[in-house]
């Protein structure tokens, strides 16, 4: 409670106290305590009067409205008592009873109800404002008719106030229980707790009650005087009270909460008990065998009526809410419906799991790519499925996200399926929260992307692969230039010498051979590197015909004999091997280049043999050397472009690394195969086949051996 506030109460309840003892006392002779008492009354509610106009003029919205209301019905109660007073004081003749002026405190009441339903505590809607002044009514009509039953209207028929006057007796106290109700009411509907401003309303209409009430037991009494004075004390209060509020500095609430308009069961159930209290009221009367007189049946009529428009508004609200609960309820299953054909036709595996990773329930999908049925799932751990390792990551991300420090989580790994198939998964975690804020459950999707993984592990194999060639492709650029560097150097300088006088016939014959030599490896360089480009751009044609490979052998060998004479090459032909479709020249080159290789990487010399032979369909040549072999990591490397090997302390051999690679392509255009087999430091055995044609193939197969 605000200072001001508790000062004004203070104030409030001296005035009322000193009130209450000039009038109770009638200490100033009863004259004044008259004039005290009536102009008392008009005092105090034009002072609820003024503060309420205050109110309004400073507030904004509805609660301007509210208090200007206020400022009206309590301007309407005060000139209703002021004309009592004017004519009971100043003019010496008491007001009869029902008067002008009770038309001046009836006005009062809707005045004051309207300005309840205007401030922004009720119901937000008007058919809920309808209902709670229904409901009030029918609760203050109840209690009315059973207090008339039950002692009031015998007070009554002994009063003679007859049946209006009664009826105003009775409407005074009522009217304060309406508006008290409407209070109670609409405040604890709305949020389960009565704001300050509303206390003090229901402080005010509660003394207002207290006066009526005992107003009305006074009059009924016949006792009036002193007593019937004290009972003003109670109107005094409710004024200044109400004055109190509208000046004390309480802000009303900002806005209505639409939980206001919802209807609980204690609200329902208040009619209810009004009516039963009437019917027990009208028992006791029959039981007792009272007359209760006209007063009583309208009071009754106008419970039943006022009970029936409410339980009209309740049925009328109860149908509006099942309509609308069916069609929530139709929406729902639609939605729900939706909800099972998404997951279940979902191209992604969904999960529920629990904290520890177990599986709680899957989709179609999932049960598909962990080729398990759905059902067998349920209840098993996730962890054997995952990879080694996943298990332990996922639990600790699993934390983070109970924490709150991660919102979700998405992860690439491997995954192993119940028929042991792997495949690559990107998993998406989302922690699914309680209210309480606990974990309830773990929503994991599961995206297949192997497809996508293995084109990406292809892309960088591929880039790697480029790199490879590139990082061999400059190697043989620099061995390359080095080489022709070498060769120019030696034919420069031999040349040189070739144009003194000093050199001999012998010597010239000698340099012109270096000089040739020099130059013969360059071109064979260059026909490599043409050769290479030419096989690589696929513009190289093979001139087809019939060629004897013993013969071509045999060639190429005699030739070759001059290479060396370090080794001694010998050649094992089989005889019956015939000819074959071939293009002579690039089957020479094959065979010249292994034999060329044979020699050039077995340096300590020894044989060669050249040798071929007829098997399944084909004609084999194989060149087997003793030299240096081949490490088994290299055997089907040294066939690509630019591979070279080049065996720790042996002395450097020239070469470009595309002559195997320039073979390899000429023998796979003839539809043939190379391959070599090869020990190190004992030698190998290069091989090609080239196939027979289907007559030649036949024809060898009948031949007897
Ligand atoms: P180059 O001989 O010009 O380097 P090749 O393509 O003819 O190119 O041979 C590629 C590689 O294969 C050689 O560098 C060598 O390491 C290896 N090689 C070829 N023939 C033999 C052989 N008969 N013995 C051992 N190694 C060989």
């Amino acid at each position: 409670m605000n200072r001001r506030l508790g000062v004004g109460v203070a104030a409030v309840v001296m005035i009322v106290v000193a009130y209450a003892a000039l009038v109770g006392g009638r200490a100033g002779g009863e004259a004044t305590a008259v004039a005290v008492e009536d102009y008392g009354r008009a005092v105090a509610a034009l002072s609820a009067v003024v503060a309420c106009s205050i109110a309004a003029r400073r507030a904004a919205g509805p609660t301007r409205i509210g208090w200007s209301l206020l400022a009206l019905s309590a301007l309407s109660w005060g000139a209703g008592t002021l004309y009592g007073a004017v004519s009971e004081v100043n003019l010496g003749v008491a007001a009869p009873f029902p008067s002008l002026a009770d038309a001046g405190h009836l006005a009062a009441v809707p005045l004051a109800a309207a300005a309840l339903l205007a401030f922004p505590f009720g119901p937000a809607t008007a058919m809920g404002r309808i209902r709670l002044v229904l409901d009030s009514l029918s609760v203050a009509t109840s209690l009315a008719y059973i207090a008339w039953s039950v002692g009031l209207g015998s007070l009554e028929s002994q009063a003679r106030t007859g049946v209006l006057g009664g009826l105003l007796l009775v409407a005074y106290p009522a009217a304060d229980l309406v508006l008290l109700t409407m209070i109670a009411m609409s405040v604890r509907r709305a949020a389960g707790e009565y704001p300050l401003l509303a206390r003090l309303f229901g402080a005010a209409f509660l003394c207002n009650l207290v006066a009526d009430a005992s107003f009305a037991y006074f009059a009924l009494h016949g006792q009036g005087g002193a007593l019937g004075g004290l009972s003003a004390a109670g109107w005094v209060a409710g004024y200044l009270v109400l004055a109190l509020a509208a000046v004390a500095g309480i802000s009303a609430p900002a806005a209505r909460s639409s939980a206001a308009d919802e209807v609980g069961m204690g609200h329902l159930a208040l009619p209810w008990i009004g009516v039963a209290g009437v019917i027990a009221a009208s028992i006791w009367v029959a039981a007792t065998g009272r007359q209760t007189g006209v007063t009583a049946a309208l009071i009754g009529s106008g419970m039943g009526i006022v009970f029936i428009s409410s339980q009209v508004l309740t049925l009328r609200d109860a149908l509006g809410l099942l309509v609308r609960s069916r069609r929530a309820e139709s929406e729902l299953r639609e939605r729900t419906a939706l909800l099972v054909e998404i997951t279940e036709r979902s191209p992604l595996g969904i999960a529920r799991i629990t904290e520890d990773l177990h599986i709680i329930d899957v989709n179609p999908r999932l049960s598909e790519m962990l080729a398990v049925p759905a059902r067998a799932l349920a209840g098993a751990p996730l962890g054997q499925f995952l990879g080694p390792g996943d298990v332990e990551k996922a639990l600790a991300r699993n934390e983070l996200m109970k924490s709150g420090r991660l919102s979700h989580a998405e992860v690439d790994g491997e995954m192993r399926s119940a028929d042991g198939r792997t495949f690559w998964v990107h998993r998406r975690v989302t922690p699914v929260f309680k209210a309480n804020g606990l974990i309830h459950y773990f929503l994991v999707m599961f995206e297949d992307v192997s497809e996508k993984h293995r084109l990406e592990e292809a892309a960088l194999a591929n880039l790697a692969e480029l790199e490879r060639i590139s990082r061999l492709k400059s190697e043989f650029l620099s061995m390359v230039s080095h080489e022709f560097r070498t060769a120019l150097t030696g034919i420069q300088g031999y040349s040189e010498v070739l144009t003194t006088d000093e050199v001999t016939t012998d010597e010239v014959k000698e340099f012109a051979g270096d000089v040739n030599s020099e130059a013969q490896r360059l071109n064979r360089m260059i026909t490599e590197m043409l050769d290479m480009d030419r096989i690589e751009s696929g513009r190289i044609q093979l001139h087809l015909q019939p060629v004897d490979l013993n013969e071509l052998v045999t060639q190429v060998v005699e030739r070759s004999r001059m290479l060396s004479t370090k080794h001694s090459i010998t050649i094992a032909l089989d005889p019956s091997a015939p000819c074959i479709e071939g293009d002579s020249d690039r089957l020479t080159q094959v065979v010249s280049n292994l034999l060329t290789n044979a020699v050039k990487y077995s340096p300590g010399g020894g044989e060669i043999l050249v040798s071929t032979r007829v098997a399944d369909g084909h004609v084999e040549v194989a060149v087997q050397d003793h030299g240096q072999g081949i490490p088994p990591e290299f055997v089907t490397k040294i066939f690509g472009r630019y591979e070279r090997y080049e065996s720790a302390g042996a002395a450097k051999v020239v070469g470009t690394g595309l002559g195997l690679a320039i073979s390899q392509q000429i023998v796979q255009l003839h539809k043939g195969r190379i391959w070599v087999e090869s020990v190190v430091g004992a030698g190998s055995i290069f091989r090609f086949i080239i196939p027979l044609s289907p007559a030649a193939a036949s024809a060898t197969v009948a031949a007897p051996r």
